[in-house]
């Protein structure tokens, strides 16, 4: 059987099955192709709106099969995507006509609790990294929910509850084991191919298949977690203080607000709080935003870390769900956005969409902006405008939603995004800008590892 593929450059070109099954027999994995009793699982990702079908899904036990996979891309000039935890709202987990180099498989961690680091597998979700390091009362700075995949958050930067404390995922990273465009397996650290482990920390998965990556831990136990919800009609002056407050935070403490729409189905403002520190103390920090208003719930409380960082997996992370996202920096929350996001939210086009503030502050922001290559060091948010919703059939109306609402809401922001919030349809100069200063020393490492854009179905550094 002759199988059609999309090549590097988007035309098609046909593999002949000797070649394929050559592919099947070199693998400890599995290889799947359309018709295969697996493929219609084995093409899935996280966003349900992202319905792709790839030509070959190469499901891979080890670096060995990652090798396999990357060299017949390259020999063949295949269109390439690399899937970790599939979470990528845009789909870059996925293509059409390609070949997938899927790493869910790949759950191997082991914890070295004396020396507090972990190493894990790149198909390692951040509850599966959590439960493991938690048994040591240990944790390092993953997302905000649970189920994303810990190699794409970590390239892109990694933005989550402890990052005020202990800086971004990639301030945690000590070294990573990558199978480059050439099929080469480099190990990057301070010390083996620092250049590649400066692109990784913030570039993206620009520059090669990552199979394992070794993370610094801290001890995490119990912490303050929870949410104050307020009426919609308390919310101009809610996120009028919010910009306030968040000045006044210490690395301890995490503060994020959002719009969005309570179980019973009105819309609703919410700030969702944290301290990473000693409970009391935690409870006189965050107690100005617990006061504030006429809150209609109050859940902020004692929690295991595990527990926090699952506690907003539903329903607004689970698997399956159709999502648009839009994204961007802003150092300031000005009254006219305060203004156009009440508004949106008056008007959400579904129960599950919000907009949310994620606040960069301590010790994420004072790494220098050309130490790795996360560029965006500064105390501001990363604001999204979040489109969500359950049936397939409703799609053109809630990605329009998302659309208008944000023509209006981008004169207000900044024209630079977080790198693993980007949109698929953002503008080239907006993916360049988001890369900041340490764009063009990522260009030239690009050239170096990956000339011919191997691996371009991401947010792309062209070379
Ligand atoms: C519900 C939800 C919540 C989120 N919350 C947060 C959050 O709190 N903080 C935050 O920082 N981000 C968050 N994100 C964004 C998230 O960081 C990105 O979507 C990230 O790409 C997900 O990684 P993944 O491995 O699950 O995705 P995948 O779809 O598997 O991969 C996405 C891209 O990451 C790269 N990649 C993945 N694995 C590898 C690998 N092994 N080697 C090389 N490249 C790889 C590739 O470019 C790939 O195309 C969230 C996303 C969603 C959908």
């Amino acid at each position: 059987m002759t199988i059609t593929a999309t090549t590097l450059e988007g035309t098609r070109t046909n593999l002949n099955d000797a070649d394929v099954e050559s592919l099947r027999r070199s693998l400890r994995g599995e290889l799947v192709v359309a018709g295969e009793t697996q493929y219609e699982e084995a093409r899935r990702v996280w966003n349900g709106n992202v319905d792709r079908r790839p030509a070959l899904i190469v499901r891979c036990l080890g670096a060995a099969d990652v090798q396999q996979a990357v060299n017949f891309a390259r020999l063949f000039g295949l269109l390439v995507s690399v899937r970790g935890g599939g979470h990528s709202a845009p789909g870059y987990g996925t293509n059409d006509g390609g070949l997938v180099i899927d790493l869910s498989l790949m759950k191997g961690i082991r914890v070295d609790p004396d020396a507090r680091t972990v190493s894990a597998q790149g198909g390692v979700l951040w509850r599966d990294l959590d439960h493991e390091t938690q048994a040591f009362g240990l944790a390092t700075t993953g997302g905000t929910v649970s189920n994303t995949g810990i190699v794409g958050l970590t390239l892109g930067g990694g933005l989550g509850w402890l990052m005020g404390k202990h800086g971004l995922s990639v301030d945690n990273v000590i070294s990573a084991d990558v199978v480059t465009a050439d099929g080469q397996f480099r190990k990057a650290s301070a010390t083996d191919n620092p250049d590649l482990f400066w692109a990784l920390r913030g570039g993206g998965g620009n520059f090669g298949v990552v199979t394992s990556l070794e993370y610094r831990l801290h001890p995490v136990t119990q912490v303050l977690g929870g949410m104050v919800i307020y009426p919609l009609d308390q919310a101009r002056d809610l996120l009028r203080f919010y910009r306030d407050f968040g000045g006044t935070l210490p690395d301890e403490a995490e503060a994020y607000a959002a719009l969005l729409t309570a179980p019973e189905g009105m819309p609703v403002a919410a700030l969702i709080l944290g301290y990473n520190g000693p409970i009391a103390e935690g409870e006189k920090v965050l107690a100005p935003a617990r006061r504030f208003g006429k809150p209609v719930a109050d859940v902020v409380g004692p929690m295991p870390y595990a527990a926090r960082q699952r506690m907003l997996d539903e329903p607004n992370a689970i698997h399956g769900l159709q999502r648009y996202w839009r994204s961007a920096f802003t150092e300031q929350i000005s009254d006219g956005l305060i203004d156009v996001m009440v508004e949106g939210a008056s008007r959400f086009s579904s129960p599950m969409s919000a907009l949310l503030f994620f606040h960069l502050h301590g010790a994420a922001t004072r790494v220098s902006p050309t130490a790795t290559a996360f560029a965006p060091r500064r105390a501001q948010w990363d604001f999204d405008a979040i489109g969500q919703w359950a049936d397939g059939a409703e799609s053109a109306t809630h990605i329009a939603w998302v659309r208008a609402l944000w023509t209006k809401l981008e004169p207000h922001l900044q024209g630079s995004a977080y790198v693993n919030h980007l949109a698929a349809d953002d503008r080239p100069e907006k993916v360049r800008a988001s890369f900041g200063e340490n764009y063009g020393r990522l260009r030239a490492l690009k050239a170096a590892y990956d000339p011919k854009n191997l691996f371009r179905v991401n947010a792309n550094i062209a070379p």
